[in-house]
């Protein structure tokens, strides 16, 4: 009898991904996190990394895990409702609390499986969730896996989202309305005023997804709800760790009700483990920095400044972000761009579909950066013009 490879399709579908150029592979960085990375032995400046406030690397946020790790190991050996919870973990959760200003807050393992478990938790079957059409892909597949009805509205379009409300919102028992608010491959935020005041009109809960927000935007690095005064309003807040924290894993910060619902139904909370010891430890430092040293923030907008100033020939796409992205005209192109950057000591990677539907340069800028490290890009402006 013949064999047949059941596995053999995956070797013609790798050759479809390569034809159009979305082919990824991984970079391995041999460094410190920081405004500088090795890669191949090749010292570049780094565009590419979320770490907006260098804390990733912050020799504090090192100690604060060591010391945690000799008081209480490596794993937190169970979930949080079994062997997995430490007092580490409600100061963290105090913590962010206490930062975006809300009754409560719950860590997850990590902000994907925030989205992933919060939303299920808060909608099924019979309950509607509207989300603009480029948030994040854990808020997409959180809506998945609730199996609530999903419609997505244009991206930032109140009108839509509207329209969308009026002739759907009856049919449906709850609503949920989702959105990024700082958009991690745009690097634009979403108009959240009038998207809460939306909500109101029509019985909607809201989740805010500020992954990019947090530490970064708003006077105290609470994030977009505290930049477009809407603190105290009646939002679920879900964000991550990982980025400008330098650490690793998800949260969700809200009303003491929400939070004590979701430590009761949210299953990727309940079913997996406690976030590790090391990862509590850091997070819960980079908040205390983040609280007590506010000129981080301070120049990462003089940064983000002098970059668009740098940038200033080129059409860039809208941003009120650290992140800036350069539209290119193809995938094709956008990979050249990134070469080119490569070339003259820079890392700043090409976007391509899927991941978006049009191919760009994304830049992200750090507070950790120093001008002559941006100034380098006017090299690879002269030479892409
Ligand atoms: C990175 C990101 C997440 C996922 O967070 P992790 O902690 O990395 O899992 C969720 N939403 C947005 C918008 C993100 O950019």
């Amino acid at each position: 009898m013949a064999t047949s490879n059941p596995y053999s399709w995956l070797t013609k579908s790798l050759d479809t991904i390569k034809k159009a150029h979305w082919y990824r592979q991984v970079k391995t960085i041999d460094s410190l996190p920081g405004s500088t990375i090795n890669i191949n032995g090749k010292t570049l400046i780094n565009f590419a990394s979320n770490d907006y406030l260098g804390l990733a690397g912050d020799p504090r946020l090192q100690q604060a895990a060591i010391s945690a790790i000799k008081k209480y190991g490596t794993g937190s050996t169970g979930s949080r409702l079994l062997t997995g919870d430490r007092p580490l973990h409600r100061e963290l959760e105090n913590a962010i609390a206490s930062l975006k200003q809300t009754e409560d807050a719950i860590v997850f393992s990590s902000g994907y499986l925030a989205n992933m478990g919060t939303i299920p938790a808060l909608v099924g079957g019979k309950d509607l969730v509207l989300g603009d059409e480029y948030n994040h892909s854990s808020l997409k597949n959180g809506a998945k896996l609730s199996n609530a009805t999903i419609i997505d509205y244009k991206h930032n379009n109140m009108t839509d989202l509207e329209q969308k409300l009026q002739e759907n919102r009856s049919k449906y028992r709850r609503c949920l309305i989702t959105t990024d608010t700082v958009f991690s491959m745009d690097g634009d935020i979403c108009p959240l005023s009038e998207l809460i005041e939306l909500s109101q009109n029509y019985d909607c809960m809201v989740l805010v997804d500020e992954a990019h927000g947090t530490g970064v935007m708003g006077k105290n690095g609470a994030g977009v709800v505290e930049y477009a005064n809407c603190t105290g309003k009646p939002l679920i807040q879900m964000g991550t760790l990982s980025k400008a924290l330098g650490s690793l894993g998800g949260y969700i910060a809200g009303d003491k009700i929400l939070i004590d619902y979701l430590r009761n139904r949210a299953s990727t909370w309940i079913y997996t483990t406690g976030l590790s010891i090391p990862d509590t430890a850091s997070a819960l430092e980079a908040i205390k920095i983040i609280k007590n040293e506010p000129e981080r923030r301070a120049k990462l907008w003089q940064n983000v400044a002098y970059l668009k100033e740098i940038l200033k020939n080129f059409k860039l796409l809208p941003s009120e972000s650290a992140i800036i992205c350069l539209p290119l005209k193809s995938a094709e192109e956008a990979l050249k761009v990134a070469e080119i950057c490569q070339n003259e000591g820079i890392l700043a990677p090409a976007i391509r579909p899927p991941t978006v539907p049009t191919s760009r340069i994304r830049f992200s800028v750090m507070a950790t950066h120093d001008y002559e490290q941006i100034k380098m890009l006017e090299k690879i402006v002269n030479k892409i013009q």
